[in-house]
């Protein structure tokens, strides 16, 4: 070998042991990081979804966890239950924020301006409440129920007719979250239930679901429905109310719903409120639930609070790719 091979083979062998060193310091590296944040994790660190700038998780261990048994249990033993308003429609579309079930109703035209003047003055004081950090649910619950009671009393003095409502819906800006069309079609095809809890008005999310073409077979809504005259006019709502903060008794309620429902032991729950979080409770034979919430406002405020309650914390974000991903993993 000449001098100049033998240095080049020299060098290769150098640069190779330098390349192994540093291969090994980069392993121990990560390693200790991950002992230091207590990070294990092998699924979501390999996920693209999850290394997004709005998605944020207190315990990424615990995260891998309840994911290895959804993915362990599969389409058999799943099931999702989620809200409506801003965790399956959007919050916010192009710098604008969009309706709500019930802000379809009131931005409507058969509404008076001088209704919805008082509906906007309702929605004013009562949302700020209903965020009001320090304020526990218990006491924020008759606040809700004050809101839900007048603004719905002024709805009914408005006289809106049934057959009006479809239109209205498309004539709205309320719009569903991007990758929904996935998100529905998916659980169809697998025959997941899905359960929507709302506390918004079902008339108009079930209108909404129905015109974008995912009102599956295998959905079930259970909301506010309004009440119709034999006329066909608005006249009041059915049943109990549901407001943002009593939806910890749902499944208690609808115990026909979940007992056929008993081998679905694993469930994805999806939120974007504090009162969301207890939508599965009273659900028998539960293995594991991942608690997805979205963060739509006042997120300086309230991040801390969501890392603490939800499992994974979606801040601003107007899709369902989270959610999608975790379902291309499990079924
Ligand atoms: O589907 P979800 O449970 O989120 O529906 C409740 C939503 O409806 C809440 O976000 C609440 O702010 C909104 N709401 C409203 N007007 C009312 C009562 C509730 O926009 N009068
Ligand atoms: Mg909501």
């Amino acid at each position: 070998m000449d001098r100049l091979a033998a240095a080049r083979v020299g060098a290769a062998a150098s640069a190779g042991v330098c390349a192994l060193v540093a291969g090994a310091v980069l392993a121990q590296c990560v390693l200790a990081a991950r002992r230091r944040t207590g990070r294990k994790t092998k699924i979501i660190d390999m996920m693209p979804e999850f290394q997004r700038s709005s998605v944020h998780i207190k315990n990424p261990t615990r995260v891998e966890e309840i994911l290895c048994g959804l993915i362990k249990g599969g389409a058999a033993k799943l099931q999702i239950i989620t809200d409506f308003d801003m965790t399956l429609s959007r919050f916010s579309h192009e710098e604008r924020r969009c309706p709500t079930c019930h802000n379809v109703i009131d931005n409507c035209k058969l509404v008076s301006d001088e209704c919805r003047k008082k509906l906007l003055q309702l929605k004013e004081k009562y949302y700020a409440m209903k965020l009001i950090p320090h304020l526990s649910i218990e006491q924020k619950s008759p606040y809700m129920v004050e809101w839900y009671t007048k603004s719905h009393g002024l709805l009914v003095e408005q006289a809106i007719p049934k057959d009006k409502l479809r239109e209205i819906v498309a004539e709205s800006d309320i719009m569903l979250k991007e990758g929904y069309e996935t998100f529905f079609d998916k659980l169809h095809e697998h025959s997941i239930p899905l359960f929507i809890f709302s506390a918004g008005i079902g008339d108009v999310l079930e209108e909404v679901i129905r015109q974008a073409g995912v009102y599956h077979s295998n959905v079930k809504v259970v909301s506010n429905f309004m009440d119709f005259d034999e006329t066909g006019v608005l006249k009041g709502f059915k049943g109990e109310l549901i407001h943002v903060f009593n939806k910890h008794d749902g499944a208690l309620k609808n115990t026909e719903y979940f007992t056929q429902l008993k081998d679905n032991s694993n469930i994805i729950l999806l939120g974007d409120s504090q009162g969301d979080l207890r939508m599965a409770d009273g659900v028998a034979n539960v293995e594991h639930v991942l608690k997805i919430g979205y963060l739509n406002d006042r997120v300086d405020e309230l991040l801390d609070k969501y890392m603490d309650s939800y499992d994974i914390v979606l801040v601003k974000d107007e899709s369902l790719e989270v959610a999608n991903s975790i379902l291309q993993k499990i079924l």
